[in-house]
């Protein structure tokens, strides 16, 4: 059996296990075989790691593809992710109507992306509810996302009559009907925020900890216990998205205690890594806000433990003159899915003395988990050669012109990074080496990942 791709002389980082030296081969896109030290196998291509980490590559469980040019964010934001050593990304999606407008999503993305994608649909109206089951039959798709932020005067604002604790109530007895699938929830208590918003402004403030005093954790912790709660009493699995404060955490932990459905965290690189003192200001705006030093400990804490399950990005890959304004005008969001990779690889192990066992199992095999993403995020033979080399001595600066995104900036910019990826492989094609992508990164290679195991196509 000859090989298409051998990777030797790997530090092979199995998620959630250990990490081992060895090799990988790949055949017709998949893992056909991981070897023991020195047994070399005969291959059309071999890569000799020397000694650097190759592990799965990354499952980005939170990007929002179409928020910097909707005609065009699956080309530039999917090079991006392959630089960053992503190999799947699930982009949130909006639509009045799914059933009258997926198909036309669906066919821009498998058009342009040049890594695996999927979508998690935005619920935003009682049609959405009363769709579900169809919606996630027909075209593949188990997980949502509630924005709580967007109750009553703040939904009205961007066109949301119905989101309000009903709708999140309906939709849970929905989910909870649909084998596998889970619910994420945006948790801001929207309601509060102006009270505490108006003085800071009136008091003339226009700094990034104002944007925390604006929306503090204990808001986010407080949509937090609504949703575990209401999730518990109609059995529905939740997903805590982009969680960003200690206090949240612990309220998550609070209701795993007393059992019940799933409840799954995701936190974000930023939550990881800069706090509300950060010099990037405006450029760091995000909801919910960058926090406390004390909070990033807490997070880290999380990912050692087990309580946090993945890390996605939440990639909003607009322009900096929507960011170079006050931190009342600012937009919210920002780029991230090129530095992920890095960050984690810095503050995790090169800081902390994380493993990478463990960056690998809230970076790539817990999504797949968690998202039904089939074959992905390990490194079993049969499992798809999604596959990223890391040199974790490498420093480079964040620079934002060689991230290929749409955007034009990033909060990270100007900060040398020890740690990036050297080779991106996506189902056994190399479509990134040394910080380039290849000839074979083409439009259109990344396929759609379906992911509701009863679906009909
Ligand atoms: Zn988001």
């Amino acid at each position: 059996m000859t090989l298409d791709l051998f990777f030797k002389n790997a530090h092979l980082v199995f998620p959630g296990e250990a990490t081992a030296p060895g090799g990988v081969g790949v055949r017709d896109g998949r893992i056909a075989a991981v070897t023991a030290p020195g047994e070399d196998l005969a291959a059309d291509r071999t890569v000799d790691c020397e000694g650097r980490w190759l592990m799965p590559g990354l499952i980005d469980p939170h990007v929002h593809f179409g928020f910097g040019d909707p005609e065009k964010d699956f080309r530039t934001e999917s090079r991006s992710a392959a630089l960053g050593g992503v190999t799947s990304v699930i982009s949130f999606y909006r639509a009045k109507d799914f059933r009258e407008d997926f198909d036309r999503q669906l066919a821009m993305a498998q058009s342009q992306s040049v890594i695996d994608f999927s979508f998690h649909l935005g619920l935003t109206s009682d049609l959405h509810v009363k769709t579900l089951a169809e919606i996630t039959r027909t075209y593949g798709v188990s997980s949502y996302k509630m924005y709580m932020m967007y109750k009553g005067q703040a939904g009205l604002a961007k066109g949301f009559t119905d989101i309000d604790d009903g709708l999140l109530f309906a939709a849970m007895r929905e989910v909870a009907k649909l084998p596998g699938a889970v619910l994420g929830v945006h948790c801001e208590n929207v309601e509060v925020i102006p009270y505490l918003r108006d003085p800071l402004r009136a008091d003339g403030r226009d700094d990034l900890a104002a944007w925390d005093e604006q929306s503090p954790d204990f808001l986010e912790a407080e949509n937090v216990h609504r949703v575990c709660y209401f999730a518990k009493k109609t059995a529905c699995p939740v997903n805590i998205v982009h969680l960003s404060s200690k206090e949240a955490l612990d309220e998550v932990r609070r209701h795993r205690r007393s059992g019940g459905p799933p409840i799954y965290v995701e936190t974000c690189p930023h939550y990881l890594f800069i706090d509300k003192q950060d010099a990037a200001g405006p450029l760091a705006k995000v909801n919910p806000p960058v926090r406390t030093q004390a909070d990033i400990d807490a997070l880290w804490e999380g990912v050692l433990d087990g309580s946090i399950d993945t890390v996605g990005t939440d990639h909003v890959p607009r322009k900096r003159e929507t960011k170079e304004k006050s931190i009342w005008q600012a937009t919210n969001g920002f780029p991230g899915v090129a530095t992920m990779l890095p960050i984690l690889v810095q503050a995790g192990y090169h800081d902390r003395g994380v493993a990478p066992e463990v960056l690998a199992r809230v970076l790539s095999r817990n999504a797949a988990r968690i998202y039904q993403v089939a074959g992905k995020g390990t490194l079993t033979p049969g499992a798809d050669a999604d596959l990223v080399v890391i040199d974790p001595d490498l420093t480079r600066t964040v620079d934002p012109a060689e991230l290929l995104s749409h955007s034009d900036y990033s909060p990270f910019e100007g900060r040398p990074l020890r740690g990036w990826p050297v080779t991106t492989v996506s189902r056994g094609r190399i479509v990134m080496q040394d910080g380039r992508l290849t000839d074979a990164a083409k439009d259109g290679i990344g396929r759609y990942i379906r992911r509701f195991p009863e679906s009909e196509q």
